[in-house]
């Protein structure tokens, strides 16, 4: 079907009639807004590297440009990311509700990620951010056994008539994802069902048996000679504070590992 510029400002004025009129009867219309004029959809190591991403998806890939000129039209409404989904409503030639559901990352792979990560994630802040060594965002990012789905991990649903092959709306709503990630890249752990905190807690746990282990020096170095006093010739009273300095110091309980579901 051909389109004119009168049919596609046509369309686009129906549409809008449309989003008014339910918006009137209480229904949310929030479009995904794209920054304008810059050459790249996003702007942030997380939002940019699930866009890079998208585009190894070779099947898909005479598919995708007309999914991001969509998305830069601000054809994409209330998109959502719940724990394996993307949701939204795009504007086409109608309304479409299009959901792409992903599956979530398997607790082996995850593991995976976590143990290669050990003790390198010290705060969540510079994760998010992207500021962490190379060797992290490299493992996080890995096209094959990173945090991003495979092609062959990714179902999709839209109600127009074209969904079958992956259609426009479908490609702008992963755009989408791409540009929501970047103000909240925390909701790709949510997407692939893993607790990013996990690793945090590897991080964590390096840092707490270090200090056990500091701890656990103490106790067994001379004390007398740390404190430049002869024990053995203090009172021997069990109850005295001299004779706690023997006492070994308790560990702090180790923070149990949560599992990723
Ligand atoms: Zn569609």
């Amino acid at each position: 079907m051909w389109w004119s510029y009168q049919d596609v400002a046509e369309a686009k004025e129906r549409i809008q009639r449309e989003i008014a009129r339910r918006v009137k009867r209480g229904e949310r219309f929030e479009p995904l807004a794209v920054p304008a004029g810059k050459k790249s959809l996003c702007g942030t190591f997380w939002g940019q590297a699930w866009c890079r991403h998208l585009e190894t998806y070779q099947q898909y890939e005479s598919r995708l440009p007309r999914g991001r000129s969509y998305l830069r039209q601000g054809n994409v409404y209330n998109l959502e990311i719940t724990p394996g989904n993307l949701a939204a409503v795009v504007a086409g030639s109608e309304l479409y509700d299009t959901r792409v559901r992903i599956e979530p990352l398997k607790a082996p792979d995850w593991q995976h990620i976590v143990r290669k990560c050990e003790g390198q994630v010290s705060s969540m802040l510079d994760l998010l951010a992207g500021r962490l060594g190379d060797g992290v965002m490299r493992v996080l990012s890995d096209p094959e056994h990173g945090l991003f789905p495979q092609a062959r991990e990714i179902r999709f649903d839209c109600s127009c008539p074209d969904f079958a092959d992956m259609c426009k709306h479908v490609s702008a709503v992963l755009y989408g994802a791409g540009v929501l990630l970047d103000a909240k890249p925390e909701l790709l752990f949510t997407l692939r069902g893993v607790d990013g905190s996990d690793l945090l807690a590897q991080a964590k746990e390096a840092a707490v048996t270090g200090m056990a282990q500091t701890g656990d020096e103490l106790a067994g170095a001379d004390l007398g000679a740390i404190f430049g006093i002869d024990l053995a010739e203090l009172p021997v009273e069990p109850e005295t504070a001299p004779a706690k300095l023997r006492e070994k110091p308790s560990k702090p309980p180790s923070k149990r590992r949560k599992r990723a579901s």
